[in-house]
């Protein structure tokens, strides 16, 4: 057994214990010649395996000659490089179980894609296709065009552009229609949406000079009116996404900054954050204002800009519709080709969105979790919450409990910040991992892991995000948990 990190105990280490404990260390020959090793091999390769035990064995080495290591047991460092090799047969990119109810989860993937969607993406890239290709004449095609007539259907734009990413959006657009020129933002809405995108340093890299107007809670027509130059091209709007201003709080509306806009030759520009594009009252959302990328077209926005993976619930890409010379120049721009996107996002985004073209969008997995409500979500609770107790029972464990209680879920992605969904989560307990975060941990660590939630010392499995198929997931999970606590 390897003793404890105890540095007085190193400290009485003399070179010459510190050498013989150096000459207990298996050898390379030694470690490979355990009988798991080929199997590694063989998903790994020779050379790379040895590249790994090579590695350790020089931490190892390492250890020693620092005082962190005070014997070398050849037996537990096979086991290390064992588990060591074992850890780089997995994939990284990894799915898990998203059982924290928050539904566009940014660093689990936000919005999961349709399995018709995933299929198509799939399809697409292992296969050669159409994707700047024209089947009618034989001739060279473009890769927007096979979304570009979908969005313009949904949201009644003119045009459209699909690029990386919304803040991919957000700078080409002010780049090409804002570069040495002046935008006008209402100071209500220079906000940071999740750490990396801000719109005042989002405006800088674009080459725009930033014009604030108005106070934090209230901007009014007339600030915008006073602040337009001979210089000024676009009028910004932004939505706060992940934070809400509420109370003595006052914007202008979209259609009173279109006429501003178009009676002074300005152009009107939106970041919708979200691209929502049924109506969030049709979907059951609280929040029954949000606007759907229609709405802030119609009311005269000559360009909008969303994410392909929020509440569209498509692959991640920034979408930008508007007026058609507008989209025209965005085209032309170099800095577009760096910033297109892959056959297999565009695969994906056009079967997301056929999918709403046919008024399906409950089978758009952010939507349909969304669109849930109490009894579904009990109901789905009470299963999984018999399942649990089964397998509980089944391990004889003494101590560990779980039960349905009322959670609290979340839209996530910065939309809806204010409306939070009513849901349902099941409380897990077991006692024997020593504390609801370490259990939390257990799970995280599963072959399949399961990402719950800690709250008031209890970890919370919800409901709303749970896909088909997890509820075994989350049962092999505990099942894998206790396993390892009575190990
Ligand atoms: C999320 C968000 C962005 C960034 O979108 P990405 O698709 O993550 O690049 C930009 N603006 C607003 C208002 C947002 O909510």
């Amino acid at each position: 057994m390897p003793q404890q990190n105890n540095n007085r105990k190193s400290d009485l280490m003399t070179p010459d214990n510190k050498n013989k404990i150096l000459r207990e260390i298996p050898s390379m020959d030694r470690l490979l010649r355990a009988p798991q090793i080929a199997e590694y091999e063989k998903q790994l390769g020779h050379a790379n395996v040895k590249a790994l035990l090579a590695e350790l064995l020089c931490t190892v080495r390492g250890e020693i000659l620092s005082g962190e290591r005070t014997s070398a047991d050849s037996g537990e460092i096979a086991a290390r490089a064992l588990s060591m090799l074992a850890s780089h047969t997995v994939q990284d990119l990894r799915t898990v179980v998203n059982a924290t109810g928050v539904v566009l989860h940014t660093n689990l993937g936000r919005s999961p894609i349709a399995a018709e969607a995933a299929k198509h993406a799939c399809d697409t890239a292992a296969s050669y296709s159409t994707l700047e290709y024209s089947l009618e004449n034989g001739r060279r095609g473009s890769r927007n065009d096979h979304v570009e007539r979908l969005i313009c259907r949904l949201t009644g734009a003119e045009s459209a552009l699909v690029v990386n990413n919304n803040a991919a959006a957000v700078i080409l657009c002010l780049t090409v229609l804002a570069k040495d020129r002046e935008s006008i933002v209402s100071r209500g809405e220079l906000v940071e949406i999740g750490g990396s995108f801000r719109i005042p340093e989002i405006m800088e890299l674009s080459g725009t000079k930033l014009v604030e107007v108005g106070a934090t809670n209230r901007t009014h027509l007339r600030d915008y009116e006073r602040a337009i130059t001979d210089n000024t091209a676009v009028l910004l709007k932004v939505h706060p996404s992940n934070y809400r201003v509420v109370g003595f709080h006052s914007e202008v509306p979209r259609e009173e900054l279109a006429s501003l806009a178009h009676r002074c030759g300005l152009i009107l520009m939106e970041d919708l954050g979200s691209g929502l594009l049924v109506d969030a009252g049709r979907l059951g959302l609280l929040d029954t204002e949000y606007p759907t990328v229609a709405d802030s077209l119609k009311a005269g926005c000559n360009i909008v800009t969303f994410s392909g993976d929020k509440l569209l619930g498509g692959p991640q890409a920034g979408v930008i519709a508007g007026r058609k010379d507008l989209i025209g120049r965005l085209r032309t721009y170099p800095l577009t080709r760096a910033l297109r996107v892959g056959k297999m996002t565009l695969a994906a985004l056009e079967t997301t969105l056929r999918i709403y073209l046919r008024g399906d969008e409950l089978s758009i997995p952010a939507i349909e979790m969304l669109s849930k409500r109490e009894p579904e979500l009990l109901a789905s609770g009470r299963k999984l919450l018999r399942k649990i107790r089964k397998v509980l029972k089944s391990l004889q464990t003494q101590r560990a409990s779980a039960e349905l209680i009322p959670a609290k879920d979340a839209a996530g992605g910065g939309a809806f910040p204010q409306s939070e969904l009513p849901g349902f989560a099941v409380a897990l307990d077991i006692p024997e991992a020593g504390g609801a975060g370490k259990t939390a941990e257990l799970l995280r660590r599963c072959p399949e892991p399961v990402i719950a939630v800690v709250s008031d010392d209890m970890v919370l499995l919800h409901i709303r995000t749970l896909r088909p198929g997890d509820d075994v997931r989350i049962t092999s999970a505990i099942t894998h948990v206790l396993d390892t606590l009575r190990k």
